[in-house]
């Protein structure tokens, strides 16, 4: 792609971590996102009071910066994703303590594991009374979250977001786990990012908020977002402070765009104004190109060409969840081929976090006793996500069949029809050397694709070219009888060539 530009090594710099922080409603993440903005050391020495932008980056007292994506929710996270950009690099996961794992804590997990970003478990409202932080290491355990501390990878911290209590070291632990993924950019080559949010200002036009992730972005240069360009005409950091560059894992809100750009749109500087114009004129009439491709949507019966199936699934209640995953495995069986992965389960409604999550990767909604709510349809609609609503379980595994057959590449195997043995030989002008034969076993067919074979060798592949009982023209002759026959550009026939007649047929494997 036009922004993958492979980079010397030599020209690369560390950059602070991208962070999202994810977890259920009511677990903490606007007061943690608030606790940790208020530790920006740069904010204290400008007095300045944080401004609401989608993204903020703090300095920590060891000089070290980390840059939080303050859209609380999976939400911001599966819509970035979704549009093809991956800007989190880390996920701060939290869980109350006195609460444990909930359904939005599950689907935040898959969320992340589906981008591949670690996760670091932030085990929040460790000040109350009926807190009980082992029981969440217990339960997350179940999701492939097991603490360090107990043999695992995952990096657990009990803090308190209300008080502040260990969020430094939450934060340190965010650094570390940074320090191991060696996040690098190159600050002096053209901007490349992603739009995070944008809006119409009544006063200053189309703004967005733009998270920098490569190169540095400056007053001036022009630019590339979605199917929008422009011209940077001012930029503000999250304090509203005008700045004149903005270096990589920087948000800033960004002032001269032609035309709003949509969240997730990847953000691209370019030396000129031409390119810019030119490029954005593409994506447009790619888009318009999409569009059209939208309306003859290819459903779950024909993904052909795809080696892997991504499921969601979700029911009325957790038995029927079981039942329904017990059965697509039984049914994956039959389709050694053909990866099936349930990416994500739960129980109630179809939401709008799961078709996100649906459009991210690829997959399927399936509804079992459940329906999609509003935001989930129309999201669906937008994202071009398949939701099937099912009843009953046999109905699910049938239609889930039906297309994985499809996605199996149809096998051609070929099928003898008969053999004849050549018994004399005619030159005839005009049409070559007629074979005069007897059919030894099943059936010779005119247009059949056929082999000479002499002394147990091939010595010709190609096609009955024609046939004859007598002096008649005729379709098929069977075995127990004399025919004449061609072969398509072979002249070259002896008695006793041996005369196999075959077909190719394409089957899709069973
Ligand atoms: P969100 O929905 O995940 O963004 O959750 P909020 O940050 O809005 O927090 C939900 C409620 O929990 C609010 O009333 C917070 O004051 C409270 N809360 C958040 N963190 C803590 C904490 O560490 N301790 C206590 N006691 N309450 C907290």
């Amino acid at each position: 792609a036009e922004e993958e530009i492979q980079e010397e090594e030599e020209n690369l710099v560390e950059r602070p971590p991208i962070v999202t922080v994810m977890g259920h409603v009511d677990h903490g993440k606007t007061t943690l996102l608030d606790t940790i903005r208020k530790t920006d050391v740069a904010s204290k020495e400008h007095g300045g009071i944080t401004q609401h932008i989608g993204a903020y980056k703090i300095k920590l007292p060891n000089g070290k910066e980390i840059t939080f994506l303050d859209t609380p929710g999976h939400e911001a996270f599966t819509t970035l994703r979704a549009r093809g950009s991956k800007v989190a690099d880390i996920a701060i996961l939290v869980v109350a303590a006195d609460d444990g794992v909930k359904p939005q804590t599950i689907e935040a997990i898959n969320h992340a594991k589906n981008a591949k970003v670690p996760i670091i478990v932030a085990v929040n409202k460790i000040d109350k009374p009926g807190a009980d932080p082992m029981r969440v290491r217990q339960q997350l355990t179940q999701y492939g979250l097991v603490p360090e501390e107990w043999g695992g990878d995952t990096i657990f911290v009990d803090i308190s977001a209300k008080t502040g209590y260990n969020v430094e070291t939450l934060l340190e632990m965010v650094l570390l786990v940074a320090e191991m993924l060696e996040l690098k950019a190159n600050p002096n080559r053209l901007a490349i990012g992603t739009v995070i949010e944008s809006k119409l200002d009544p006063k200053r036009g189309a703004v967005a908020t733009v998270l920098v992730q490569n190169g540095t972005l400056h007053i001036g240069d022009y630019f590339v977002a979605g199917y929008t360009w422009g011209k940077v005409k001012a930029m503000f950091n999250e304090r509203g402070e005008r700045v004149s560059k903005a270096p990589p894992s920087t948000p800033v809100e960004v002032l001269g765009f032609d035309e709003i750009p949509e969240a997730g749109d990847k953000f691209i500087a370019k030396e000129t104004e031409r390119e810019a114009k030119q490029l954005a004129e593409i994506r447009k009439q790619r888009r318009e190109e999409e569009l059209l491709a939208k309306k003859t949507r290819i459903h779950l019966e024909n993904l052909s060409g795809q080696k892997e199936i991504n499921l969601i699934i979700k029911t009325d209640v957790q038995g029927s969840a079981e039942a329904l995953k017990k059965s697509i495995e039984d049914l994956a069986e039959k389709f050694p081929d053909i990866t099936i992965n349930i990416i994500h389960s739960g129980v109630g409604a179809i939401t709008e976090s799961d078709v996100m999550l649906a459009a991210a990767s690829n997959a399927i909604i399936i509804g079992f006793n459940v329906r999609p709510d509003t935001g989930a349809r129309k999201t669906a609609e937008e994202e071009n996500v398949d939701i099937k609503i099912y009843n009953i379980i046999y109905n699910v595994i049938e239609d889930l069949e039906k297309a994985l057959k499809g996605l199996l590449a149809p096998v051609q195997r070929e099928v003898i029809l008969g053999t004849a043995e050549v018994r004399q030989t005619f030159k005839v002008k005009s049409i070559g050397t007629i074979a005069g034969c007897y059919v030894t076993e099943g059936v010779i067919r005119r247009n059949a694709l056929a082999r000479v074979i002499r002394d147990g060798i091939v010595i010709y592949d190609g096609k009955i070219a024609s046939l004859k009982r007598f002096k008649e023209d005729v379709k098929e002759v069977a075995k127990g009888f004399e025919c004449g026959l061609t072969i398509e550009n072979f002249n070259d026939i002896k008695v006793g060539d041996i005369i196999e007649a075959y077909e190719i047929v394409e089957e899709r494997p069973q």
